[in-house]
């Protein structure tokens, strides 16, 4: 799958474990791959994909400086988005994406 954040296209490939170092997503900019652990269920695949996506923005606007922080705060918006949009479907398209 390709997508765009912001002017730059990645593509997106389901890989196993291994290649994603036990990690449930990968995501390297400078090539513009986001690699997501195929082991994962769709949920929380689908969630680790907006996890990347986060990721691809905090880098492309220089948010954060520190890794940590930035780990902890893209966890954060990624599942609390995550989970707003999820409850809030027909408000979200409606309203907000077809608006
Ligand atoms: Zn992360």
């Amino acid at each position: 799958m390709k997508i765009k954040i912001g002017d730059i296209g990645f593509e997106v490939k389901e890989v196993d474990d291994s290649y994603c170092g036990n990690n449930m997503g990968k995501t390297n900019t400078k090539c513009g791959l986001i690699h997501i652990n195929e082991s994962l269920n769709d949920d929380i695949k689908a969630n680790t994909l907006f996890h990347e996506i986060l990721h691809v923005i905090a880098c492309n606007y220089a948010i954060f400086k520190d890794e940590y922080e930035e780990e902890r705060a893209i966890e954060c918006f990624a599942n609390g988005i995550m989970a707003f949009i999820k409850d809030n479907k027909e408000f979200f398209i409606k309203d907000i994406v077809e608006k």
